[in-house]
């Protein structure tokens, strides 16, 4: 018996949603009473042996370099196998973009209960119960999984990362992709930005902003900061941006530190993608306007009045 946790890479890097997963997946082997594991796939440039900090005691590293590039069917059989082989009962992945086309997979081929979008831990007092967000974050479902595998994604921003003391063991997986049916042969990558699902600052516009000439405060603004950039639907529907920035229920579903929304009427289908930033900053000119009731702060007034004094004083903040 043992917690399996998948810690995501992007170019060799661990990302941050993973240090919360490892730090959900070992307090939950610290309930369970057996000991939690990582596993990584691809070449990386981190040590691995200081995730042992976030309370893991083995990491199991498929580094063959073909798995740097994201293909979800053969990262299933990779993690199934080693799932299996350390007769793992818990699977905890981020909820992110790999998380979500990995784990209903990983569900599938292991015949286990999934949970995704948990936002805490689970109760084990009596039977396996975990709580998820549903109808767009208004309301909490406790879903009680009772097959014998547990595959729980967790909402990024649900859980404090915990740091203590210590290396893991890393072991080598001699795996390869092997023969799988459909192959990712391409991927497309947007460069020179911060991505969107890793930013912890996000700056956003939407339809207040008039149209897409007047992009250039979002961006000036993202740009002083090391933000990344989004929109509404309504914003990318009018191809004023790309749809690869557009939030909300039928869009990216994000978690930043601070989520700046200009111009953004504040729909119940826009906040169910940004509800879980921990801090919302809005500008409206409409003090009526539902996003205040989301926002922990607001300015009420006109983007093109407030926008500039704000790309100043963070001008001045920085001496650029
Ligand atoms: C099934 C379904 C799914 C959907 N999914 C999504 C989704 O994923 N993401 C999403 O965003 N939407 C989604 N929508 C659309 C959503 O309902 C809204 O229509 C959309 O979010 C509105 O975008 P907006 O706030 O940019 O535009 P608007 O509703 O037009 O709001 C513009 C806002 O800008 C303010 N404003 C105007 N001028 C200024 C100014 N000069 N300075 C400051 N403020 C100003 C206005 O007061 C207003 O509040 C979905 C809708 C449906 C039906």
């Amino acid at each position: 018996m043992s917690v399996l946790i998948f810690i995501d890479q992007s170019e060799g890097h661990i990302k941050k949603s993973s240090f919360e997963a490892l730090s959900y997946g070992a307090k939950i082997a610290e309930q369970l009473g057996t000991t939690a594991e990582g596993i990584v796939l691809g070449k990386v440039g981190d040590d691995l042996r200081s995730l042992g900090k976030y309370g893991v005691k083995k990491i199991h590293h498929a580094g063959a370099e073909e798995f740097n590039t994201l293909d979800a069917q053969a990262y299933t059989k990779v993690i199934a196998d080693v799932a299996g082989a350390s007769g793992a009962t818990v699977v905890v992945f981020s909820n992110n973009v790999n998380g979500k086309a990995i784990a209903p997979r990983l569900s599938a081929r292991l015949k286990a209960g999934l949970v995704s979008g948990a936002v805490a831990l689970p109760d084990t007092t009596n039977g396996f119960v975990v709580r998820k967000g549903v109808f767009s974050g208004k309301a909490f479902a406790n879903i009680n999984v009772k097959t014998p595998v547990k595959i729980i994604a967790l909402n990024p921003n649900s859980f404090q990362v915990k740091t203590g003391e210590g290396d893991a063991e890393v072991v080598a997986v001699n795996a390869t992709s092997g023969d799988i049916r459909v192959k990712v042969t391409a991927t497309n990558k947007v460069t020179g930005q911060v991505p969107l699902s890793e930013a912890e600052l996000v700056i956003s516009g939407g339809r207040g902003l008039k149209g897409p000439e007047n992009w250039g405060m979002i961006e000036e603004l993202a740009r002083l900061l090391g933000a990344a950039t989004a929109c509404s639907r309504a914003v990318a529907d009018a191809h004023w941006r790309p749809h690869h920035e557009h939030v909300g229920q039928t869009g990216g579903s994000i978690a930043p530190n601070l989520y700046f929304a200009v111009g953004i009427s504040g729909a119940i289908q826009h906040l169910a993608g940004v509800n879980r930033s921990k801090v919302i900053v809005v500008i409206n000119k409409d003090p009526e306007a539902p996003f205040f009731k989301a926002a922990d702060y607001g300015i009420v007034g006109d983007a093109f009045e407030v926008m500039p004094k704000i790309i100043d004083a963070v001008k001045k903040l920085k001496g650029a």
